[in-house]
């Protein structure tokens, strides 16, 4: 096969897989679809096929089988055209995204925190409230006909800058409004300040909030340390269950980090289905290799098996009253990603720019302090570097050796430039260990979607047959 062409296939739990990477159709075949893809992948005609498998399937199953194949070539749904090799992102110059980091400084001292105690290896302060509304005005300015702008409030800890925070919101209200914009705005946090007022406020405002919990009071309290050097759980756990339940459990991630002390990450998930939380994720430490909880290549077995685990878990509890999302298993297979993020998952430097406390723009939250990615200054002007929005522009996965023949391309997008730049000191080459969980991630992913779609057909066929 060539052109493009490209299909994954993969067992799970009993399933035999087949993603076919350029349409993202997903096949659940039978052994005698599987062995004819595999001979059709390794080149074989299909005038080839019948002789081929003789004597291992009766004739009537392979030409069955081959029919349907047919069928789906033909429909563009197996062995499709890469329609995206070659192409190229235009320009388009609008900013949809800002994160704020409305503090540089941290209530806790977390062990794995690439902000370093939230100072982001640069000097410790708090956003202006003057520095916050010129960010406001460059994303009005910046984001062309666009109508709807996000800003994410981040840090160090931003609602140690709380009052900012709300001054600015009032400030995008009344100026998006005038410009014909609306704002969402998020707030990543570790939660220690979250009381009573801050909920209201949060609530009142619609923001989305991301709080920061690792899973057992054992695995949180070993690297989210407070100050004095205890642990941060039980403080969270209360306010944090009272906050997502206030809210109906809308719109909210509870977001953990596993490192190489719980390669048992399987058990945090569950610890926090249990304790009620419905919105999950649980990301990957990114560290050097020299730290001693980060992942190395030999976790990964172990870790492989805590999706396969997970995936489970999440089959067994699906529809119940314990649903609950995993953020990295969320895929929207009717839609399929657009083309932007098909070719560059995320949209640091294009359409996404961090801003620190002074107002120095970078192309996201984990590049801010890095002198070489400095786009630009709002207290100085509100333009950004074009050459080097062009430079992420152009970082996409027809131009990445890795990405280009990668199964996993159009959900991943690439992966994150900053990992890259990080671990490779390339933007055009992954961070391995990442593309390998990524993977992983996805194949469970698929796999679930594919195991929904076989129980509901189930179920409509028996309320068919008992139909009069
Ligand atoms: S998994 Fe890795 S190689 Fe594959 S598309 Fe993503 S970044 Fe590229
Ligand atoms: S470069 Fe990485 S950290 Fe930055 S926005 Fe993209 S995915 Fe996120």
């Amino acid at each position: 096969m060539s052109n493009g062409m490209m299909i994954h296939k993969y067992r799970h739990e009993g399933l035999n897989i087949v993603l076919d990477v350029n349409s993202g159709a997903v096949h659940v075949v039978d052994q005698p679809g599987w062995d004819i893809i595999n001979l059709l992948e390794q080149g074989y005609k299909r005038n080839q096929i019948p002789r081929t498998l003789q004597g291992v399937y009766h004739q009537q199953e392979i030409t069955e089988a081959l029919e349907e194949i047919q069928t789906l070539m033909e429909n563009d749904l197996l062995f499709s055209a890469d329609y995206l090799e070659g192409y190229e992102r235009a320009p388009e110059h609008v900013i949809k995204a800002m994160c704020f980091h409305m503090a540089h400084q941290c209530n806790m001292t977390c062990n794995y925190c690439f902000a370093g105690e939230g100072s982001f290896g640069g000097e410790k302060g708090l956003m202006s409230r003057e520095v916050s509304f010129r960010g406001v005005d460059f994303i009005i300015q910046n984001s062309g006909l666009r109508k709807n702008c996000e800003i994410d409030f981040f840090g160090g800890e931003p609602l140690l800058n709380f009052k900012v925070i709300k001054e600015t919101v009032d400030y995008a209200r009344k100026k998006g409004r005038e410009a014909g914009k609306e704002f969402k705005f998020t707030l990543t946090t570790n939660g220690l300040l979250l009381n009573q007022e801050v909920k209201d406020y949060l609530n009142e405002q619609g923001f989305s909030v991301v709080m920061s919990l690792d899973g057992r009071q054992k695995v949180n309290d070993r690297v989210r340390t407070m100050k004095n050097g205890s642990g941060s759980y039980d403080s969270l756990v209360p306010e944090y269950l009272s906050f997502v339940e206030g809210r109906n459990h809308q719109d909210y991630y509870l977001r953990g980090t596993y490192t190489a002390y719980n390669q048992d990450f399987f058990e945090d998930l569950k610890h926090l289905v249990k304790l009620g939380f419905k919105q999950i994720s649980l990301e990957p430490v990114v560290a050097p290799s020299e730290a001693p909880y980060a992942l190395r290549e030999e976790h990964l077995p172990e870790l492989y098996r805590q999706y396969e685990h997970i995936a489970r878990y999440y089959l067994k509890l699906y529809g119940s009253e314990n649903t609950f999302t995993f953020f990295h298993f969320t895929l929207d297979l009717s839609q399929g990603p657009c083309i932007k993020k098909r070719l560059a998952g995320c949209g640091a430097g294009t359409e996404y720019l961090a801003m620190s406390p002074q107002g120095h723009l970078y192309p996201c939250h984990q590049f801010v302090g890095k002198k070489e990615f400095l786009m630009g200054d709002v207290t100085q002007n509100l333009q950004y570097d074009r050459d080097l929005y062009q430079q992420f522009l152009r970082v996409d996965i027809n131009r990445k050796e890795d990405c280009r023949t990668c199964w996993a391309k159009f959900y991943c997008g690439g992966g994150c430039h900053a990992n890259a730049h990080q671990f490779n000191g390339d933007l055009y080459k992954p961070y391995t260990l990442g593309c390998r969980l990524e993977k992983k991630r996805l194949e469970c992913a698929l796999g679930i979607q594919a195991q929904l779609f076989l129980n509901h057909e189930q179920n409509a066929s028996k309320e068919a047959s008992r139909e009069p």
